[in-house]
């Protein structure tokens, strides 16, 4: 992997920073690889489908102080986002924290002495993540018998038979839609929601769950979906948003990402489409899309998780989604793209630093949205606002800049749910509905807010 130091303007001081990252990349790299055959070895010897362990790896806090200590930690996120070096949240800003997970041993100790060599501060987060999980999973097999079905996360097959039913209940207000297959043959599933099917509306689509790993985004949009649904006749707000807009809710975008983090790989995040002349897995579900697909800000590296796969729209859920997206016209008025973690309402432009040309109005109803989850949310929650590209990072072939930038539909945004980094995406159980209750009052927010008379 290279860079052209002086395209990027690198100072003599800078470019000799970042010789020691790619000198550390390198020596990162045949640690990894002498695991991969070490790895390969043990699964051909005990010849068994086993689940991946994460025994000593250890999520650092990072918080850089200088511009310089925020650039040197964007080279290194450049240079890796794999396997034993994952960044769970990124960052432009000084004084924002950063996560990253790290594997023991080599990799531990070549990136902090890194760290300590440009002063960047940092804490163990969480010091064993594999007994962290453990820790979870313990805790929510416990809670799964005596608590309601939205304090748990469930499986995909659940998380179906959740919507069916829902859509027989209330079968004058929702209804299935299916958009396609995934990679692995599963049905990508949503439901529209309406104060009645007959006439259409304006429509606002939500989906979560396109990173597999943010379980509690799928959580999420359970729980929105049951709010519009069985709180419809007696709640006067959500009759008002409804009278105004229908939606379609898509709670688990990546599939068959989701089905592998219940199996097999509980940090899982991109999809799991094979990539010919790689032994790495899947694309990033939301760098994959065709507009300014395979810029700054996403990888060409098979085996990065920001992997942008092997052409724009190459993810057969990406197309799927995109025929239908495209097939509502301007039926389709807003967009909400929902992730963990961070607390964060973000809009376009990814891609660049200029702002886009609804960035007033797009400031205007994103703090409504925050106001919202922050005084009627009940948790008095804080949440960061703003354009993606001023508060986190360029990101280049996402959706939210398809839906913007392609679709035309100006209403778009994401959503980083909780937490700020305490439990990252193994978030507790009992977060759940307070989690998911403050991003409703947000929605609502969102939709009484819009003004669709230009549209
Ligand atoms: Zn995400």
């Amino acid at each position: 992997m290279r860079i052209t130091l002086c395209s990027l303007g690198y100072t003599k001081r800078r470019v000799a920073s970042v010789a020691r990252v790619e000198a550390t990349a390198m020596r990162i790299r045949f640690v990894v690889m002498a695991f991969g055959s070490l790895f390969f070895l043990t699964y051909l010897v005990k010849c068994i489908d086993s689940r991946k362990v994460y025994i000593g790896h250890k999520v650092l806090r990072v918080i850089p102080k200088t511009k310089a200590q925020v650039d040197f930690l964007r080279s290194l996120h450049s240079f890796f986002n794999n396997e034993v070096v994952d960044f769970w949240t990124h960052s432009s800003l000084r004084g924002t924290p950063v996560d990253i997970r790290l594997a023991p041993g080599q990799v531990y100790r070549n990136i902090t002495s890194l760290l300590n060599s440009h002063n960047i501060k940092f804490q163990v987060q969480i010091s064993d993540l594999q007994s962290a999980i453990k820790r979870k999973n313990r805790n929510w097999r416990n809670k799964r018998e005596e608590s309601s079905w939205f304090e748990k996360y469930h499986t995909l097959a659940e998380i179906f038979s959740k919507l069916e039913e829902t859509a027989a209940r209330f079968k004058e207000r929702v209804r299935m839609i299916t958009f396609g297959k995934s990679y692995e043959g599963r049905q990508l599933k949503a439901v529209e929601i309406g104060s009645t099917l007959h006439i259409p509306k304006p429509l606002v689509f939500i989906n979560c769950g396109i990173h597999a790993r943010e379980w509690v985004s799928p959580a999420t949009c359970m729980y929105i979906i049951d709010q519009l649904t069985s709180r419809y006749s007696d709640d006067i707000t959500v009759q008002q948003v409804l009278n105004k807009v229908d939606f379609v809710i898509m709670p688990v975008f990546n599939v068959d990402g989701y089905v592998y983090t219940w199996g097999k790989d509980r940090m899982w995040r991109k999809s799991r489409s094979l990539n010919p002349g790689s032994q790495c897995v899947g694309a990033d579900l939301n760098r994959n899309w065709g507009f300014r697909w395979g810029e700054p800000g996403a990888s060409s590296h098979p085996c990065s998780d920001s992997y942008h796969g092997n052409s724009a729209m190459s993810e057969e859920e990406v197309q799927a989604v995109a025929k239908y997206l495209e097939s509502l016209g301007r039926r389709l008025v807003a967009f909400l793209d929902i992730h963990s973690y961070s607390q964060m309402l973000m809009f376009p432009w990814g891609y660049t630093k200029a702002h886009c040309k609804d960035y007033l109005e797009l400031m205007r109803v994103s703090k409504a949205v925050v106001d919202a989850i922050k005084t009627k949310g009940g948790d008095n929650t804080s949440y960061v606002f703003g354009q993606t590209s001023d508060i986190l990072y360029i990101e280049s072939g996402t959706m939210k800049d398809y839906l913007y930038g392609h679709l035309k539909v100006k209403y778009t945004f994401s959503m980083e749910l909780r937490d700020t980094g305490r439990h990252g995406f193994l978030l507790p159980t009992r977060l759940i509905v307070p989690t998911a209750r403050e991003a409703f009052e947000g929605i609502k927010a969102l939709v009484l807010n819009m003004q669709l008379n230009d549209q």
